[in-house]
């Protein structure tokens, strides 16, 4: 099943992607004020939100949204949907006499304004996703806990599965994992079932996480004599999954930065892969050989297991570097890169050591908003492979 999607091929008609994207098209033509976020490609496949799309929503300057975004924070005003567009409304006039640059700017914090409020579609049976990438540093339980408010967000129930022995994931989600807590090596070690480290993230409603504790470190060589020792994370989630009276939507695991038994394990028990490239010169060292680890699992352990996302981060938006990286992700991947990237942001590093995740610590930040949007697009994307 869904073979030759392991391969990175470099298909010539998906190259028109690296340069043919919603923001290098709206740069020549500028984009109508009434705007909606399906109007510029973007795939809006809920008809009830295409139905109450943003019809009277203004051109906003990008200065603007920041101003916002700061006004609503000093209030301290709940930030609903209501309350949100009627700032908006009030705050920014609709303007026709803005640089084609500008108006790009402004229809993309438009488009995910609008986003803000709305309801994502669920998966017919929970999608497991491990978040791989053996380089550390890339933005991998970043991007794991912030996608997973953000679908949470979203009106989705999602559980994070903290496989990192740094534990940061469950650090960002503000989960106990100090001391007497338990968590994924108890579970890998047959000594508890999943939902017995199973703890509620308490900032975010909907999102769950089984944390990581300091012996994890441990594991990778505890594993080893093990009966099914690649095997042991698959059969905790999939029995947990079976037996929840309300099972996640999303489970996302974190996974560490090696290519070790926990990977391996993290790899056994999803059924896609989720690969954040970081937008930076080396980018794409070491994707080969995850992309080798993942055929290698696919032939011989989880024949459904297949790389469906690529999440370009901490894109320094105008930098030519990042550009031509995020060009050759596009060529290399295709359709399996989001459309959105996350933008280098201050807010995003600073929401950890808060213990929060960015959708959170700062809701209308250019990291949030874009975490947001690439939840969409993966909810939009919808059932996993094998479906
Ligand atoms: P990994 O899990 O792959 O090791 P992290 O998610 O921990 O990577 O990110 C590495 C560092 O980069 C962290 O300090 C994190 O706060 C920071 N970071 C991640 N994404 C962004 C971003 N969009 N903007 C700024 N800093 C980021
Ligand atoms: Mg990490």
């Amino acid at each position: 099943a869904g073979v030759s999607r392991e391969t990175p091929d470099v298909t010539p008609d998906l190259v028109d992607m690296t340069t043919g994207d919603a923001s290098a098209s709206a740069s020549v033509a500028p984009v109508p004020v009434e705007d909606d976020p399906g109007s510029d490609g973007t795939t809006v496949t809920d008809p009830a939100q295409a139905a109450d799309g943003p019809d009277s929503e203004p051109a906003i300057a990008p200065g603007v949204v920041v101003a916002v975004a700061g006004a609503l924070q000093d209030a301290g005003d709940p930030l609903t949907d209501e309350v949100w567009r009627s700032e908006v409304a009030s705050v920014i006039p609709a303007t026709d006499d803005e640089t084609p640059l500008a108006q790009e700017i402004a229809s993309d914090a438009r488009r995910r304004l609008a986003l803000h409020g709305r309801q994502f579609p669920a998966p017919v049976h929970t999608r497991v996703l491990t978040i791989a990438n053996q380089k550390g540093g890339v933005g991998k339980t970043t991007t794991a806990v912030n996608i997973a408010a953000a679908l949470a967000q979203g009106g989705l129930r999602v559980l994070v599965v903290d496989a990192d022995p740094q534990g940061n994931a469950s650090t960002a989600l503000n989960v106990d994992h100090h001391g007497d807590a338990v968590g994924v090596y108890d579970v890998l070690m047959g000594e508890m079932r999943l939902a017995d480290v199973v703890q509620p993230c308490p900032e975010v409603h909907g999102v769950t996480c089984a944390p990581a504790t300091l012996d994890l470190s441990g594991a990778e060589i505890e594993l080893v004599p093990l009966v099914a020792r690649e095997y042991r994370l698959r059969k905790a989630i999939d029995a947990y999954v079976a037996e929840a009276a309300d099972p996640p939507h999303y489970v996302l695991i974190d996974s560490p930065p090696s290519l070790g038994l926990l990977t391996l394990n993290t790899l056994v028990a999803a059924r896609e892969v989720f690969i954040p490239i970081q937008c930076e010169y080396y980018a794409l060292e070491g994707v080969t050989q995850l992309m080798r680890t993942v055929d290698l699992v696919q032939q011989n352990l989880n024949p459904e297991l297949a790389v469906t996302t690529v999440l370009l981060t901490m894109n320094d938006g105008r930098t030519r570097l990042s550009a031509d990286v995020a060009a050759r992700v596009r060529e290399v991947f295709g359709d399996r890169v989001l459309r959105t990237s996350i933008p280098r942001s201050v807010r995003v590093s600073e929401a950890p050591s808060h213990l929060q995740t960015v959708m959170t610590y700062d809701p209308t930040s250019s990291g949030a908003l874009s975490y947001l949007e690439a939840a969409q697009e993966i909810a939009s994307r919808g059932a996993a492979p094998d479906e």
